[in-house]
């Protein structure tokens, strides 16, 4: 064999264990051969060099069945450590999770009408607070996942951001430039859908959509538990799909968008308008509807029959098996999952069933951060310097 191909050999049965043992530990050397198909020769070289390199460690003893009691192998979580970052249009939530996405911290920071040179230095200040919560690990911080509401391309570029300007600043630039870590930019929804598949609530789905409600509506779409990203990895705007063709104009230049309709700010606009525009808050929505207020039941309606008139077109499109709902009010408030759930029955063919159900985000807040530091975590576990040198 070839040098190059004994190496190429080597890695590929590095991440195999790896993987295995990240799938099943605690687990024994015999085990793992007996799972990985490999040689016993080879499981032993290369969990020795996985020890090596910390990323996997030695315990105890394991049950045995008579004979030598085996030594177990586990993967070794804290051998660094992962930034996730949310940048929402009033918020930044940045996360520190260990290698296998348990959170250590987490820092929440509003803010409103701030100018983008204070909203850069809050980013790269909360982002420093963060960094300071990791405790001392072999590889430190492996680096900073980025989720951002709005356009990111296949370059990691913000190309558009509705309800900000993050698009006229090189985030990716501005972050490595002030930490020295590799930093990773996407979508908010693409985030939180890879979030959700590796720990919330479509992990057993193999084709399905995540849909964040906010201020707008960011989606994500998984074929084959793949993210798909459209050629310029701008794909999913569905938030901007017209749903009443001679409706309100949108920023966007279109007209009778469905976020319009839609999403938590179009709900609590209108809310708010029927209230004399009174300022409404998510705590006095959910007072509201434990209260039975009439106002906002009816609101509750309106929302759930245009979120419904929208899902419908992406079940008929996609055809996924599972849908994942991502918003504090719906979160909050069975009742609007309901009424959605009712204008989509009311219109899907019955040709069409959903395998599974209109779930909502096991994560809640946390998924787009979560999703964003496993990105991170997912380069560094498949990066060949660290698996093979
Ligand atoms: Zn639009």
């Amino acid at each position: 064999m070839k040098l190059a191909d004994q190496n190429e050999s080597k890695m590929h049965s590095q991440k195999v264990i790896l993987s295995t043992i990240m799938r099943h530990y605690p687990i024994s050397r015999a085990k793992l051969s007996e799972l990985t198909n490999l040689n016993k020769a080879t499981v032993s070289l290369q969990t020795n060099t996985l020890i090596e390199k910390h990323l996997v460690s030695e315990i105890g003893v394991g049950v045995s069945n008579g004979g030598r009691k085996p030594i177990l192998l586990v993967f070794n979580k804290n051998a660094g450590y992962s930034i996730g970052v949310e940048l929402a249009a009033n918020y930044i939530l940045t996360i520190l999770i260990d290698l296998e996405g348990n959170m250590l911290f987490s820092d929440y920071f509003e803010f409103i009408n701030e100018s983008m040179e204070a909203l850069q230095s809050f980013l790269i200040d909360r982002i420093r607070l963060v960094t300071n919560h990791a405790p001392e690990s072999p590889y430190g911080i492996i680096g900073i996942g980025v989720g951002v509401h709005g356009f990111v391309n296949e370059n990691q570029m913000v190309v558009y951001t509705p309800h900000s300007n993050w698009d006229k600043v090189n985030i990716k630039s501005l972050l490595e430039d002030h930490f020295n870590f590799p930093v990773f930019m996407d979508n908010e929804a693409n985030a939180g859908a890879f979030g959700e598949k590796l720990y919330g609530a479509i992990k057993n789905s193999d084709n399905s959509i995540y849909i964040s409600v906010g201020t707008g509506i960011g989606l994500a779409i998984m074929v084959n538990n793949q993210l798909y990203r459209g050629s310029d990895g701008v794909s999913g705007e569905m938030g901007h799909m017209t749903i009443e063709f001679n409706g309100k104009k949108c920023g966007c230049g279109n007209q009778g968008c469905w976020e319009l309709y839609a999403s938590e700010r179009a709900f609590f606009t209108n809310l708010s308008r029927i209230k004399n525009g009174r300022e409404l808050t998510l705590e006095k929505a959910n007072k509201m509807i434990q209260e039975n207020d009439g106002d906002i039941l009816m609101e509750i309606e309106k929302f759930g029959y245009y979120f419904g008139v929208g899902l419908t077109n992406l079940i008929n499109t996609f055809n996924p098996d599972s849908i994942v709902l991502r918003s504090n009010l719906i979160e909050a408030n069975p009742i609007i999952l309901k009424s959605i759930k009712k204008a989509v029955s009311n219109r899907i063919s019955m040709y069409i069933p959903l395998k599974n159900e209109i779930f909502i985000s096991q994560l809640n807040k946390n998924a787009a951060s979560l999703g964003a530091a496993s990105f991170m975590i997912k380069k560094f576990l498949e990066d060949s310097k660290i698996l093979n040198d």
